[in-house]
């Protein structure tokens, strides 16, 4: 049956939906719009070439663009969507005029918010984003001898680190009381706090962004705590939701400004779906929405919205959200929310704790990994984790996440079975030990 689905979007989402419509229907027309230069590549990895961890730009490239002309994918790059008419079903796209569509999919991503001060438009403000961007940037940061980095936010931290990892002084500059505020507790922000010292990095937590100074040209920051000079700023204030096609189309825009989108990725309007970072998503837990998560779940949306739109029949649940970074000389990461989300949500706990190891304590390379988890009271299912350590986050997150999909209890954990192997597993599993610790104090407080 001949269909066109327009995705407006050629990020994360834009192309998990561009193949989630050739799943579903491999004759599909597939048109996607997108503003920039190029489409798949890895805006994941552009701090990591900045700290010299990778060694260009190109390894970011997942695929060419005759990659996507051989797959019936038709990317009309460097060309802005500027309205859409759902009764018409058409969108209006600079340079083409009006484009028809049978089903649309928004993909439009996340903005970083206006950080609302004077100075915004010197020279010198680098918002990471767009991969062309990134390499001039690249260039100048050669002759950068001191930066300062708005917000420790997850770009925050990576930026930090990275601008750090290249010999560039670096300064952080946040309102909250420690790193990642919003989503890390304190404990598991204190080592990553630490060994930033090691790198040299100044951070200035409790300080409020007042400005940029400068002549044409950045040269200072103005801060609640005085004036930091500096070369560069890095501008890496929270993501919002880039919903603005999507509100003057008439879209039901939800409280946290995301396209509000069912188990479809459906919209409030027939035949129009969004994915990504232009969307909010339920937590499975607290049914809160949530907007910017991150670019494995636009990737996931993406796919069911286009198999969605191409006439499949799939759906997206609510997120139990596994997260993970590099830090300073450490790797974070959890599932769902900490103690400080729960204390501000209201959420009644109970802790299970341990500081364990990644492999046999006398295998070379072991590295501490402190597990925290928080369950219900009374069921004492999981209902959120938090991790620092040197290696093997990544995998607990994922699984903790799914822990507490699934509502597994620290009976559970604390009895689970685990690899041990010398290289790349301690006998006791952080998990369990943390679980079984958990239980231990509940027992001792004659509350088990
Ligand atoms: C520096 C950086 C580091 C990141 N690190 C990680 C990481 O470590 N892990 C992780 O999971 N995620 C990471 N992300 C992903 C990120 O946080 C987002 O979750 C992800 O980019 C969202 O994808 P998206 O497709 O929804 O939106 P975006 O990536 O924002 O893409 C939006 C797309 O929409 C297009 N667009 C917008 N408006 C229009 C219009 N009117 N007309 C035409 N085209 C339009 C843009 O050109 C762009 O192609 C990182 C992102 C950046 C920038």
């Amino acid at each position: 049956m001949p269909h066109k689905t327009v995705i407006v979007g050629g990020g994360a989402a834009g192309l998990g939906s561009a193949g989630g419509v050739k799943a579903a229907n491999p004759d599909a027309d597939v048109v996607v719009y997108t503003e920039y230069e190029d489409v798949a590549y890895s805006p994941c990895g552009i701090p990591y070439v900045h700290g010299k961890e990778i060694p260009d730009f190109e390894k970011l490239f997942l695929a060419t663009k005759e990659q996507y002309v051989q797959a019936g994918i038709d990317v009309h790059y460097e060309t802005a969507v500027t309205g859409i008419d759902t009764t018409a079903r058409t969108v209006r796209a600079e340079g083409e005029g009006v484009v028809s569509y049978d089903t649309l999919i928004l993909a439009t991503g996340f903005d970083y918010a206006d950080p609302g001060v004077p100075g915004g438009d010197l020279g010198g403000l680098y918002y990471v984003k767009n991969i062309r961007r990134a390499m001039e940037w690249d260039k100048v940061l050669d002759s950068v001898q001191r930066a300062v980095v708005i917000e420790a936010g997850p770009l925050g931290v990576e930026m930090t680190t990275s601008l750090a990892h290249r010999g560039i002084e670096t300064h952080l500059v946040d309102p909250n009381p420690w790193p990642l505020a919003e989503m890390a507790d304190p404990d598991i922000m204190a080592p990553v706090e630490e060994s930033w010292r090691e790198l040299g990095v100044h951070a200035h937590f409790n300080t409020t962004l007042k400005g940029f100074l400068g002549q044409g040209h950045v040269s200072a920051v103005a801060t609640s705590d005085g004036e930091i000079p500096c070369d560069l700023v890095v501008v890496a204030t929270h993501k919002v939701p880039n919903a603005r096609l999507a509100a003057a189309a008439g879209l039901k825009i939800g409280s946290t400004g995301g396209v509000v989108v069912d188990e479809r990725m459906a919209t409030s309007v027939p035949g129009v779906f969004a994915a990504g970072d232009c969307t909010e998503i339920p937590h499975g837990l607290t049914r809160v929405p949530l907007q910017g998560l991150t670019g494995s779940h636009a990737y996931a949306q993406g796919k069911v919205a286009g198999n969605n739109a191409g006439g499949g029949a799939r759906t997206y649940q609510a997120v139990y959200i596994p997260w993970g970074t590099p830090a300073g000389k450490w790797i974070i990461g959890g599932a769902s929310f900490g103690e400080t989300t729960a204390t501000a949500l209201g959420i009644p706990y109970v802790l299970g704790q341990a500081q364990g190891i990644s492999r046999a304590r006398y295998y070379p390379g072991v590295k501490p990994v402190k597990v925290k988890l928080l369950a219900e009271p009374g069921s004492l299912k999981l209902i959120g984790a938090q991790i620092v350590g040197g290696e093997g986050i990544k995998e607990r997150a994922d699984f903790l996440a799914m822990a507490v999909k699934f509502g597994m209890t620290l009976h559970d954990l604390s009895t689970m079975e685990n690899v041990y192997s010398p290289a790349i597993g301690a006998l006791n599993e952080p998990i369990v030990v943390a679980a079984t610790n958990g239980l231990d104090e509940l027992r001792k407080a004659g509350k088990l």
